[in-house]
């Protein structure tokens, strides 16, 4: 067997120590008898599997008791429609900050439900940064602003959050859990679990109690965060098995230091291929340098005829999706919570190799 470094956007790699545990207790969950993914959701043993994950989400990010923490399917993009009908009324507007591809779709999908008000946006540069604060147009009477914290295809990411009069959401999907973050800073976060929670399937959704007494009677109760935080999140069969793989990359993160650990890891990684990017007369960041994501890593070979030699020779020696978002062009190195350093050195190398060839 021969595994390659995966820098796929998402789904994405995930820890080899947690697909081991999962291939170990495939056949027989716990003397079950049965795998986790042919149990009952309602079984005593699913539950503690579900509850376990729970508690070790809320021990890792330090989420305190007046936040639901909710497992849920229909991925980041149903958020963008259940946050409006659970928080605001129809006449009601949400204030958006838009900097990139996802911000966009999250806007468009707010319009359906509500007003979606566009307070700042970084188009007119390219999607390359986030937009000064001092310049966020703050006079709408909207609650909430909502944010992309870390834009998967821009390859651009706040720093540092906004501490704003109004109750902030964001769209954590492709950064959730590779840094400390305060979640007393936000009512809302969402993220699609794909990238460095689990599996595809399974959503998180973490939202502060009081901000979920408005659904709309038509909210659609799969998407209603009270009637599911009352279900445990089971108000109907919920995505089991993604769940508790999400439940071993939770305890494998506990494991190796938690979440300030990983995120040293993760700076560390950033930081040795932006240098190096950043060196080089090559390749080139279209981001801010600012703003550059430590998850995502769009970067440019300055001779955009050599895009194909340079991704088929990194498939040839095991480095794998590479490709930039087909809106953007380009390469892209995802590197994420189970994407470790032996990877981005390996990438490094490569990098370095074809420079000296091509350049
Ligand atoms: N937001 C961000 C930042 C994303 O990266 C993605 C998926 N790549 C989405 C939303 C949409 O997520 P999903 O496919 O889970 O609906």
């Amino acid at each position: 067997m021969q595994r390659v470094y995966n820098f796929s956007a998402g789904p994405a790699a995930l820890p080899p120590p947690v697909l081991e545990r999962a291939k170990a207790e495939m056949l027989d969950y716990g003397s079950s008898g049965m795998s986790v993914m042919e149990m009952s959701h309602r079984s005593s043993v699913f539950l503690e599997i579900a509850s376990r994950a729970e508690a070790n989400l809320r021990s890792l990010l330090k989420i305190g008791e007046d936040y639901y923490v909710l497992f849920l399917q229909g991925g980041a993009t149903a958020q963008f429609s259940a946050f409006p009908m659970n928080l605001v009324s129809p006449e009601d507007s949400i204030d958006y900050v838009s900097t990139g591809s996802w911000s966009q779709k999250a806007i468009a999908e707010c319009s359906k439900y509500c007003h979606a008000n566009v307070i700042a946006s970084s188009i007119e540069t390219g999607f390359d940064r986030i937009p000064e604060e001092d310049d966020w147009n703050m006079d709408s009477d909207s609650q909430f602003v909502h944010i992309c914290s870390n834009e998967t295809i821009g390859g651009v990411q706040f720093k540092e959050f906004p501490s704003l009069d109004k109750t902030l959401i964001a769209d954590m999907s492709s950064e959730l859990l590779s840094r400390q973050i305060n979640i007393n800073d936000f009512g809302l976060i969402y993220a699609g679990a794909q990238k460095n929670i689990g599996p595809a399937g399974l959503t998180i959704v973490i939202v502060r109690k009081d901000l979920c007494s408005k659904a709309r009677p038509e909210t659609p109760a799969v998407f209603d965060y009270r009637a599911q935080a009352e279900a445990g999140s089971m108000l109907n069969t919920p995505p089991t098995y993604s769940w508790y793989l999400a439940g071993l990359v939770f305890e494998w993160l506990l494991g190796i230091g938690g979440v300030d650990a990983v995120e040293k890891v993760n700076n560390e990684k950033a930081r040795s291929l932006y240098d190096a990017i950043q060196a080089s007369d090559f390749y080139d960041s279209p981001v801010d340098p600012l703003y550059r994501s430590t998850m995502n890593v769009p970067f440019k070979l300055k001779d955009e005829s050599l895009d194909d030699a340079f991704l088929k020779e990194a498939e040839h020696v095991g480095l794998t999706n590479l490709k930039g978002h087909r809106s953007v062009g380009g390469m892209r190195a995802s590197i994420y919570n189970g994407v470790s350093p032996e990877a981005v050195y390996a990438l490094l190398d490569f990098m370095k190799g074809f420079e000296a060839k091509y350049g």
